[in-house]
């Protein structure tokens, strides 16, 4: 029998996580949730970590709830406080059936003008259609579903399994087209994407594929992490469901990993590009751009060098060249004057002068400028 989910109320102390700058996945700065715990289960989540997981018994992640029932005034008191950049928020689990806040969490970014960022297993999201429209038209919304197979992969009903108590994929796909039709940018997070489970060109391109046909605009991959309590409880797993794969695993995933030691992950990433291009898709989520923001013009170079760098990781450059367009793209994100300025104002030499960007970057970002100003 299905075990009943419990729900335990608290007040913590705070709410928001705060980085010094948005990150190059997501282009969120912040991050707040209202749960801890999550009804939806799915057996590879890394919120089963220690640092996330405050339950003793591992599986109690999936049927006890804690609720953050002061999170609505903690978010506002936090985001009163801080620059305006987006937030990851959301959660669409039962739980907000019941207890709503994460609409509430949503009000509170809606009247201080905050961004949002969604990911979600659930076409419970959709309830909240209307306020995600008014936020989107003040700040900017990005509403993105975990999708790591489709009903026509060869490896459904197994891949299925992992997630069997969220809702269907096809659910989603149908909420993303909800979204996409409300003008709201959508797409996939297909993660994370499992060693033979999820892997083969097949299924990554019935994802592809569906995003697409239902407005999707992006397909995000990436691989699976494991670590501590939640690398023993993924294990069990395998071994009561997947027995055929755990030897597999366990030599990709050893012991003190986090990611895989080994396998195909470049190879994979880059089929997903090819794939999305194909289906007239990108293969990054597309940065927000905050409307009458200062220096749009540096947020966008700050996400061509991060597409960059990502596809250079892929193609193997070395570490050095990777860190030097890192190091480059946060120098330009933390720039308090607008770089297209700076270099009508003193050329190349200018740029070459913002710390970490250099001669040789100084020219990537002044071709980059050239692009971004000719397209406007
Ligand atoms: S829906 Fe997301 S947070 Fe919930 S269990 Fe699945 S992976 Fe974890």
């Amino acid at each position: 029998m299905r075990r009943r989910a419990t729900f335990v109320p608290y007040r913590p102390k705070s709410i928001l996580n705060k980085q010094k700058r948005p990150d190059h996945w997501f282009w969120t700065r912040y991050s707040a949730y209202p749960y801890v715990g999550c009804q939806h289960g799915c057996e590879f989540c890394y919120c089963r970590e220690r640092k996330y997981c405050p339950y003793d018994d591992v599986s109690d992640f999936a049927y006890v709830i804690r609720v953050k029932e002061n999170a609505p005034n903690l978010l506002r008191q936090a985001l009163s406080r801080v620059p305006v950049a987006p937030i990851f928020t959301g959660d669409y689990q039962p739980a907000e059936r019941k207890f709503g806040l994460s609409r509430q969490m949503l009000e509170v970014c809606h009247d201080l003008g905050f961004p949002v960022f969604i990911l979600e297993r659930s076409p419970l999201v959709l309830r909240d259609m209307d306020l995600l429209q008014s936020i989107d038209a003040r700040a900017g919304v990005i509403v993105a579903f975990s999708v790591i197979s489709t009903p026509d992969s060869p490896g459904y009903e197994r891949v299925r399994r992992m997630e069997r108590l969220a809702p269907a994929p096809e659910k989603r796909f149908a909420a993303m087209e909800q979204f996409a039709k409300a003008g709201i940018v959508t797409g996939t997070c297909l993660m994370p994407v499992l060693p033979d489970l999820c892997d083969d060109d097949d299924n990554l391109e019935c994802v592809i594929r569906w995003t697409a046909e239902h407005g999707g605009q992006f397909v995000l991959a990436s691989g699976l992490t494991l670590a501590d309590q939640q690398r023993d409880y993924f294990f069990d797993v395998m071994g009561e469901c997947y027995a055929d794969l755990l030897d597999r695993y366990q030599a990709l995933y050893p012991e003190g990993s986090y990611g895989p030691v080994w396998g195909r992950w470049r190879e994979i990433a880059l089929r997903v590009k090819e794939l999305c291009a194909q289906h007239g898709i990108a293969d990054r989520i597309p940065r927000p751009i905050m409307r009458g923001h200062k220096r749009i013009l540096n947020q966008r170079i700050v996400e061509a060098l991060a597409n960059q760098l990502y596809y250079m990781e892929l193609d193997g450059a070395p570490d050095r060249r990777v860190w030097a367009y890192r190091k480059a793209a946060w120098a330009i994100e933390d720039l308090e004057q607008d770089v297209g300025l700076v270099y009508r104002m003193m050329g190349l030499k200018g740029l070459e002068s913002i710390p970490n960007v250099g001669s040789q970057l100084a020219r990537v970002v002044e071709r980059l400028i050239k692009e971004l100003e000719s397209e406007n």
